[in-house]
């Protein structure tokens, strides 16, 4: 089986499914911040409104000549790396494209839907997130309203991802402004499809890390863990590192698609649950009190799992420039990854700076390590764990 990359599942054309298209709308969507773990959803709902597949444009991934040619003199000042990167994207949607977008579409998203809804305090995406579109919009109406002059609406709803039901109300309200005879059943049905839609893409994208690590199971051999935001997973905020890293023979899971089995869970959190030390497989209240953040939450849920995990024998940290969220974590992913051995190497204040040459020497160290330490690594988290790997992991 070839090594995955997950992250190259983003790159393919989302998935929605087809309708006769009835809207005549080009829309242009930023390929930034959560829209990484969330981009499915919209586009199968534009898709089930009646837009043509082929009228819903996504910006490419960032890259420095992106922010250069349709970014420059349009950033925020004083903000984190993904957010700044954002006026690039807008004006490649706005400037960049061979047929004009009629509405550049730019969701603020609230809450964020998480496999850890339920079991965490709350499910917000970062301040920054949340800030993001509105600030970035600014850059472009500084001098001229750059929207109006080219005919583009900005359609920017606040939605509460995580709640179907305040999302749809939120959609409807936005939605009517420029579909004037949307209907609230269509686009209740149009909602629905797409939250199945999020959650088969979810779904596939754990079947591949299960894939991975099953065959990492059978051959013994390890792999990776990325520990970082969803938007590390853009070539230019991540800077691909995990691939460089991969490249040397070791496959990479992200913490976000990990396979959540019941098999799997219950293997790796049994004494856990039995020592009282957590309620369930997805509780993180042990290691994480202040649980309102989905990504941070996640990031943390991810750190234990690949603590525990006898095959990932190594976690990789990103954490992006001027992150303000990342900084209380530091410390507890690093403890919890080491605790029984783990590897664990940061990659921190990621910007628009590639050294390459440095990545290059960690990336040489790093897989020198992952040769050297793999193997007992492997031996020691399995007997930590007492009882023998799940069938779904290690077939008999
Ligand atoms: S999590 Fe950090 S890097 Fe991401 S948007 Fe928030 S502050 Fe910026």
């Amino acid at each position: 089986m070839p090594i995955q990359i997950l992250q190259k599942a983003f790159a393919k054309a989302p998935f929605a499914k087809s309708k006769p298209p009835k809207r005549d709308f080009r829309i242009g969507i930023p390929r930034v911040l959560n829209q990484w773990s969330t981009h499915r959803f919209w586009t199968t709902l534009f898709v089930e409104l009646g837009i043509n597949r082929r009228s819903i444009v996504y910006s490419s991934d960032t890259s420095e000549a992106q922010q250069l040619k349709f970014g420059k003199g349009r950033g925020a000042v004083d903000c984190c790396y993904p957010v700044k990167c954002m006026s690039g994207h807008y004006g490649e949607l706005l400037n960049g494209q061979k047929r004009p977008i009629d509405i550049l579409f730019v969701p603020i998203i609230l809450t964020v839907p998480s496999f850890l809804r339920g079991h965490v305090r709350e499910n917000m995406a970062c301040p920054r997130v949340i800030a993001g579109p509105e600030s970035t919009r600014a850059g472009f109406r500084r001098e001229k309203d750059v929207f109006k002059e080219l005919g583009v609406h900005y359609l920017s709803p606040a939605v509460s991802l995580a709640d179907p039901q305040i999302a749809t109300r939120q959609l409807y309200d936005a939605l009517k402004g420029v579909i004037t005879d949307l209907r609230m059943t269509e686009l209740r049905a149009a909602v629905a499809t797409a939250y199945d839609a999020l959650q088969e893409f979810d779904q596939s994208l754990r079947r591949q890390s299960l894939a991975v690590l099953s065959e990492c199971a059978t051959q013994n051999r390890p792999c990776i863990l990325a520990l970082g935001r969803p938007y590390h997973m853009d070539t230019g905020i991540g800077h691909a590192i995990e691939s460089e890293l991969q490249a040397f023979g070791y496959p990479i899971l992200w913490g976000q698609y990990l396979p959540l089995d019941a098999e799997i869970l219950d293997w790796l959190y049994g004494d856990l649950i039995k020592a009282g030390r957590i309620q369930s497989p997805f509780d993180i209240s042990d290691i994480w009190k202040t649980s309102h953040s989905a990504n941070t939450n996640e990031l943390l849920w991810a750190a234990r799992y690949g603590s525990i995990m006898p095959w990932i024998t190594c976690s990789i940290r990103f954490s992006s420039y001027e992150c303000g969220m990342d900084q209380p974590t530091y410390s507890p992913v690093q403890e919890i990854t080491e605790a029984l051995g783990t590897l664990f190497f940061v990659f921190q204040d990621l910007d628009e700076t590639k050294p390459a040459g440095s990545v290059r020497i960690r990336v040489e160290t790093i897989a020198y390590y992952l040769e050297q330490k793999s193997p007992n690594i492997i031996q020691s988290k399995l007997e930590a764990l007492k009882t023998a790997p799940p069938e779904l992991l290690l077939p008999t």
